[in-house]
């Protein structure tokens, strides 16, 4: 299910871990409000609890700023039903722009330029699965 890695610059000292996917308490929307933080989010997640015809994709992505390439490790979630749908959304910690909509959640070596100095591509090394 979910993965766990780190991501290490060669070049520079920086350093982040990673949660990527999915755990058991992600497989439904009743369990995702009793960890789910943001209280905006929660009152939608209630409102789609109710709601026929739903479906919903929730899992630990990795955001890149396109700006400055701050690296944000958050849950995605997006929500659909018959009427509506909603995904939520991040601004960048740092510089205020917004993320991309969608996050990585399949990475690699070679793959993301390092944030702090912008010098080499991060290394990614899994260590172990989560749920
Ligand atoms: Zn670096
Ligand atoms: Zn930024």
């Amino acid at each position: 299910m979910g993965d766990a890695c780190t991501l290490s610059c060669g070049h520079c000292s920086f350093k982040q871990d990673v949660y990527l996917g999915f755990g058991f308490r992600y497989i439904d929307l009743v369990s995702i409000l009793e960890w789910y933080e943001v209280e905006e989010d929660r009152q939608i997640i209630k409102e789609f609890i109710n709601e026929k015809e739903k479906s919903f994709e929730c899992f630990d992505g990795l955001y890149i700023c396109h700006e400055c390439n701050f690296l944000l490790n958050k849950v995605y979630l997006h929500m659909k039903s018959e009427t509506r749908s909603y995904t939520n959304s991040y601004n960048c910690p740092l510089c205020r722009t917004e993320m991309p909509s969608v996050p990585l959640i399949n990475i690699q070596s070679e793959m993301i330029d390092c944030p702090d100095c912008k010098q080499e591509k991060l290394a990614v090394n899994f260590y172990m699965d989560w749920d």
